[in-house]
């Protein structure tokens, strides 16, 4: 079947469309080049007046595995006040910032997201954090590998161990477990945690093993280039929260000599310790470093006011956090010494001075890191704020006369301390493109997502134009998944599965010959049964599989 949608302004930053008038045509689930002139169009969508861009893609939200069950569980509170009903279409399920699977899928989807990836997979918990994001509709996934604290790692690098044999351990891991990408936290930190130290920067000793988080973030990042993975190391830097840990921050940039590098979540990691209160914006820092160097990218893990709960598996920081719980309670875990997990409820509040400079320092990094393809839009989903913020968040960028009113609404000496004002670059919808699909797809090599060109996957959203761009991306006025409408005015009007995305990665296989007695001695189930097959992927957890 052919669709013809025709006469929507198109943004496709990939293939370099800004804004120009043209007709795409979809053919089953892909793009495909414009037919011949007496080719029979089955279907056709009229886009006059409409703006057209590829699905939207979020590089980091937490939507998959045990903390977020954990979460659900301590906030109650969260699931009473946000509840919808079962249709003949849809599941009842609940939850602002901590949504059941079927309230996820459906939010992301109204709002023109398409993909979203997973950025905290613990590789014992990977089984259930595939299952979950099978569980949850509209929404290809994919997750990211927590690795650099586990116990195996660390011995490598403590044994001084061949490269070799570190890139084929690593490669194994991403591959047993199904991700697409790897993810350090806090780096050496969660283990340096159960050794009782408190604290660790980048470039002190881990009690324990005597190597340095700057040794697992350079040894990782020179793996992950061995192993052929596209998206680049993602990094949750050392001392999250910290003031002053901006230094930290940039010299975590500098460990990677040059090698790619994702900043994760980079607004809690941009913090100055000066002032009265011992608490500053150092975004114009980070932001200089960023611009300087474009191997590095970043997503901004931006602050939006209210009710959240916090879910990281920094389990240090976390744990230094408890004590500012919103309610006050908080559950803190393990799994296999290979990760960890904290979770903490948290309500940011306009007029308390930390919280508004956070939301502060967010807009400086998004408004002064020069390249678009650069920097990702997100808001830790539901760390910083729940994901369904992002309207709000694009109007901010897009309205500078918004932006200053919003200003006049937090702490002042908040406001004092931040340069927003003086800030008047507005985003464009072509830079909004960038940020919020083009760039996420670039950065995890999705050679088929992110653009409209010919082969690319068909996933459009077509958004009606209004001064109020929160409303724009909002209520967009059609949802096009895998070539079919999800979305039609604000309405689900269909179901489909999403896919489950994971990394094609080249190492050598002899690895599982020190894997099976590793797995033997030191864990609770044998090599074979952590493993996940293809197979089981889309029999068992009923995901189809794409690889890159
Ligand atoms: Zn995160």
């Amino acid at each position: 079947m052919l669709t013809r949608i025709s006469g929507g302004t198109v943004y496709d930053p990939i293939n370099h469309v800004n804004g120009e008038t043209r007709d795409i045509f979809i053919e089953q689930d892909r793009i495909v080049a414009p037919p011949a002139a007496d080719a029979k169009i089955d279907h056709s969508i009229d886009a006059k007046g409409l703006i057209l861009m590829p699905g939207g893609i979020d590089i980091h939200s937490h939507i998959g595995g045990g903390k977020g069950n954990i979460a659900r569980m301590m906030m109650t509170e969260d699931c009473d006040s946000h509840q919808i009903c079962g249709t003949s279409l849809l599941r009842s399920g609940s939850g602002h910032a901590a949504p059941s699977t079927f309230v996820t899928g459906y939010e992301y989807a109204k709002l023109g997201y398409t993909m979203c990836f997973e950025p905290a997979v613990a590789p014992s918990n990977a089984r259930h954090a595939h299952l979950e994001m099978s569980d949850t509709p509209l929404l290809d996934t994919g997750g990211y590998l927590i690795l650099g604290n586990d116990e195996y790692f660390l011995q490598l690098l403590a044994s001084k161990s061949d490269p070799q044999l570190i890139r084929d351990y690593v490669g194994w891991m991403v591959s047993a477990t199904q991700c697409i990408g790897v993810k350090i936290v806090n780096p050496g930190g969660i283990s340096a945690f159960k050794f009782n130290q408190r604290q660790l920067d980048i470039d002190e000793p881990h009690k324990h093993y005597q190597i340095t988080p700057r040794l697992i973030v350079s040894s990782m990042a020179a793996a992950l280039k061995d192993v052929n993975l596209s998206h680049p190391i993602h990094v949750h830097a050392s001392n999250l929260g910290v003031p002053g840990n901006f230094r930290s921050t940039l010299d975590t940039i500098n460990a990677t000599d040059g090698l790619p590098l994702h900043l994760a979540h980079v607004q809690f990691h941009s913090y100055g310790a000066e002032g009265k209160r011992g608490f500053s914006s150092a975004a114009l820092e980070i932001a200089e470093k960023v611009n300087e160097n474009s191997h590095v990218t970043v997503d901004v893990g931006h602050v939006m006011f209210g009710q959240t709960v916090t879910i990281s598996a920094d389990t240090m920081q976390q744990f230094a956090n408890r004590h500012h719980g919103h309610p006050r309670k908080s559950t803190f875990m393990d799994i296999e010494c290979e990760a960890g997990c904290g979770v903490v409820p948290f309500k940011y509040r306009a007029k308390q001075f930390v919280n508004a400079l956070q939301w502060a320092i967010g807009l400086e990094l998004f408004l002064t890191i020069k390249n678009p393809w650069q920097v990702f839009l997100t808001t830790d989903h539901p760390n910083g704020a729940s994901f369904t913020t992002y309207p709000h968040l694009i109007r901010l960028l897009m309205d500078k006369s918004y932006r200053d009113d919003k200003l006049l609404s937090i702490n002042r000496f908040a406001r004092q301390a931040s340069n927003v004002e003086h800030i008047s670059r507005e985003y464009s919808l072509y830079e909004i493109a960038i940020i919020t699909r083009a760039g996420p797809a670039l950065s995890l090599g999705l050679k088929d997502r992110g653009h409209l060109g010919p082969g690319a996957v068909a996933d459009v959203v077509l958004y009606r134009p209004n001064e109020n761009w929160e409303f724009v991306f909002r209520h967009p006025a059609r949802v096009i998944k895998d070539g079919q409408s999800v979305v039609n005015e604000g309405n689900i009007v269909k179901i489909i599965p999403g896919k489950s995305h994971s990394a094609d990665l080249q190492f050598d296989h002899g690895i599982e010959k020190h894997l099976a007695s590793y797995f033997e001695s030191s864990r609770t189930v044998s090599m074979s049964n952590f493993k996940i097959s293809d197979d089981e992927m889309s029999n068992s957890i009923g995901s189809s599989l794409v690889r890159h």
